[in-house]
C-alpha cells in the first residue's frame, strides 16, 4: 500500500503514533525508486534584492534592515566554475525577484555555465513565458518555484500583490517548455491547516512535480510574522515522507530549513525519503546576507572542503555522492 487518499494523509499527519512506520516506508520507497546515491546541487544565492513582499521572508522589499547585494554575472560564472571543478554536476542559481537580471543577462549567465558540463537549475521566481523560454533555450534544465501553500486564502494573505493563479501559470509554462519542474511548500505558516498540507501533497502529485522541496517555516525578526512560532520539524518531515511515498521516483532535497531547526536535520531527512542535498557554494561574504530566515545552516568551508565534509557525513548513514547529473529517474 503506497498510495494514500486525502483522508488517510490527514490521519497520518495528525497521528504521531505511526511516525516510525511512515518514515521507514518512505525510506524504503526512496531506496527502491531512486537508490542509495545522494545528488549534490551547488547552490549560488546570487542576489538578495527582491521586489516581493512575502510576509515570511527576510528578503521582502520592505525589510530595510537587510543588507542588499547583487553578485556580478562574471563572479556568478566563476563561482559556478569552481563548484563544477570540485565535482558538482548541478548548479542552482537562486535569487530574490531582482529586475537587474533581465532575460538577456540571465541567458548569458546560463549559457556560460553550461560550458562547464553541468545541469543548471533556476530558482528566480515568477517570470514571463518568454523569459522562461529564453532561459530554456540557453540551456537551463530545471526550475524550482514552490507553490508555498495551496490554501488560496492563506496564499493571498502571505503574498501581497501576488496571485496563486500566476504561481500555477508559472508551473504550467515551465512544464510546457520541457523543464524538470520543482515545487514545494512551507510547513507551519500561521493559520495553515493539516487539511491544506494534505492538499499540498496531492497538488504535487497532480502536477507530476519532478522535484519537491519541503521546508518548515522559520520566523524572521524583521517580517510581519516575527512573533509567530516556527514550523514543526517532525511535521515537515512527515509531509516530506508522504510526498516520497506518493510520488515515488522524484528528487527530494533534505532542506536547509530542516537543518536550521535540527542540527542533524538533513541526515534525518535523507533517512525519511530525501535523496538530494543543496550545499551552499556562494562566497561566504554573501551567504549570511541571504537572510531569508535566521540562523540559516551553512558550512564555513571553501567549496572543495565542504564537499568532503558532506561526503564523510553521508558515509555515516551508508550513502554515497552520485556522479551523474541527477535528473528524475
Ligand atoms: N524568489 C524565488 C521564489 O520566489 O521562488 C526564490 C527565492 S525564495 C527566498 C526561496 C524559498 O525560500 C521560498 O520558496 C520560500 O519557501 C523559502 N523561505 C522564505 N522565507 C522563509 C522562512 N521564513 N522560513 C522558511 N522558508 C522560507
Amino acid at each position: 500500500m503506497t498510495d494514500f487518499s486525502k483522508n488517510e494523509i490527514i490521519d497520518l499527519l495528525k497521528d504521531d503514533s505511526q511516525n516510525d512506520w511512515l518514515f521507514s516506508l518512505a525510506d524504503k520507497v526512496r531506496k527502491e525508486n531512486v537508490g542509495e546515491e545522494v545528488h549534490l546541487r551547488g547552490l549560488i544565492e546570487f542576489s538578495n534584492i527582491c521586489k516581493c513582499m512575502c510576509k515570511y521572508c527576510g528578503l521582502r522589499c520592505e525589510n530595510s534592515y537587510a543588507e542588499r547585494y547583487r553578485i556580478s554575472p562574471s563572479s556568478i560564472i566563476s563561482t559556478a566554475q569552481k563548484a563544477c571543478n570540485a565535482g558538482y554536476k548541478t548548479i542552482v542559481l537562486q535569487s530574490g525577484e531582482d529586475k537587474f537580471f533581465s532575460q538577456k543577462i540571465m541567458s548569458e549567465i546560463i549559457s556560460e555555465i553550461k560550458k562547464f558540463d553541468t545541469a543548471v537549475t533556476l530558482s528566480i521566481g515568477e517570470r514571463s513565458f518568454d523569459d522562461y523560454k529564453a532561459f530554456k533555450d540557453s540551456g537551463a534544465d530545471r526550475y524550482l518555484i514552490r507553490i508555498e501553500t495551496t490554501d488560496k486564502d492563506l496564499y493571498k494573505k502571505m503574498h501581497p500583490n501576488m496571485s496563486f493563479e500566476n504561481r500555477v501559470r508559472c508551473l504550467k509554462d515551465l512544464r510546457t517548455l520541457g523543464y524538470e519542474v520543482g515545487t514545494g511548500c512551507l510547513v507551519g505558516l500561521p493559520e495553515q491547516t493539516i487539511e491544506s498540507l494534505a492538499s499540498d501533497i496531492l497538488f504535487f502529485k497532480e502536477i507530476n512535480a519532478d522535484m519537491v522541496g519541503i521546508g518548515p517555516f522559520i520566523a524572521h525578526p524583521q517580517t510581519p510574522l516575527k512573533n509567530c512560532k516556527n514550523g514543526d520539524f517532525t511535521l515537515a518531515l512527515k509531509v516530506m515522507a508522504l510526498t516520497r511515498i506518493m510520488l515515488k521516483n522524484i528528487n527530494i532535497p533534505a532542506t536547509t530549513a530542516m537543518e536550521t531547526l535540527n542540527p542533524d536535520g538533513r541526515l534525518i531527512a535523507l533517512q525519511c525519503g530525501a535523496n538530494v542535498v543543496m550545499p551552499n557554494v556562494t562566497d561566504l561574504n554573501y551567504c549570511e546576507k541571504y537572510d531569508i530566515y535566521p540562523n540559516k545552516a551553512h558550512l564555513d568551508y571553501d567549496i572543495s572542503h565542504s564537499r568532503k565534509v558532506i561526503e564523510d557525513k553521508l558515509k555515516t548513514i551508508g550513502r554515497t555522492i552520485a556522479k551523474d547529473y541527477g535528473f528524475r529517474k
